[in-house]
């Protein structure tokens, strides 16, 4: 089995201490390649330059989440043009709405995924998307943006089953984290997850947020890594009613052709 996480917050410093094992451990899982989260001016440049230190089996994104709208200044732009014309970065954002939390102020968050989209459109790469109550905004802006951008990925996709299907109507790809392993909020996920295309499906954890609550052994730390992407994969396939085998082979073909992955190793 061959898969690939499409969300790894591996510039996160909870991983400073011990980044080449945690790599080495998703390697052995059958993590054949991450796509790191670019998600803040800080982090962007970080995520590009472990890419590059991990040439076919890491990638980047490089974009500033909602939570930091508020950094969006023309520096910032100009900064975010920069990174992503690099070959290693492979989509834009981070980027997109979050009203749940609401750090940055709401026009802010439109504005700085306004001028995100801009550059998906500039560059022709394709969009890595957070949404989280905010889904009539973000479709609208999404809207302005229609046959301009190229392909998009709303990323740890929790929504509701009117919204998944507004995202596969727009033929929106969606991202599967362990959210759906979580038995209080994960529940209707389950339910749902059968309706998205395989050609539209990719998974990710989310590391080292969101570790899922169906672990056995819960590791002590509470830290997501790469290597419960099989674990995952398994509750999808079964939530699915597909194996396995060709939930992850579908997973691994959508992502590679999403992201325009070379093969690995
Ligand atoms: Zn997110």
């Amino acid at each position: 089995m061959q898969l690939i996480d499409i969300g790894a917050n591996l510039t996160h410093d909870s991983f400073d201490h011990d980044r080449d094992q945690v790599m080495a451990r998703a390697r052995a899982a059958g993590v054949v390649q991450m796509i790191v989260t670019g998600a803040s001016r800080e982090h962007s440049p970080m995520a590009l330059e472990l890419a590059r230190a991990h040439p076919g089996e890491l990638f980047a994104t490089a974009g500033v989440h909602p939570h930091h709208a508020s950094d969006y200044t023309a520096e910032c732009d100009a900064e975010m043009r920069a990174l992503i014309a690099h070959p290693e970065v492979v989509a834009v954002g981070e980027t997109g709405l979050d009203y749940f939390r609401d750090f940055s102020p709401r026009p802010a968050q439109r504005k700085a995924f306004e001028r995100q989209l801009e550059i998906a459109v500039d560059t022709g790469k394709p969009l890595f998307l957070h949404q989280r109550d905010a889904h009539a905004d973000f479709v609208a802006i999404m809207k302005e943006f229609e046959g301009r951008i190229g392909p998009a990925v709303v990323h740890c996709f929790t929504g509701t089953r009117a919204e998944l299907f507004d995202c596969i109507d727009r033929d929106w790809h969606i991202g599967i984290t362990g959210w759906l392993c979580d038995e209080r909020r994960g529940q209707h996920l389950r339910e749902i997850v059968a309706n998205i295309p395989a050609n539209r499906l990719m998974v990710e954890t989310d590391a080292p947020y969101l570790l899922p609550r169906s672990l056995k052994p819960m590791p002590k730390d509470r830290r997501n890594e790469p290597m419960h992407l099989p674990h995952i994969v398994e509750e999808l396939a079964r939530d699915r009613g597909e194996d396995v085998a060709s939930a992850a082979a579908n997973a691994t073909a959508t992502t590679r052709a999403f992201f325009r992955l070379p093969t690995s190793g």
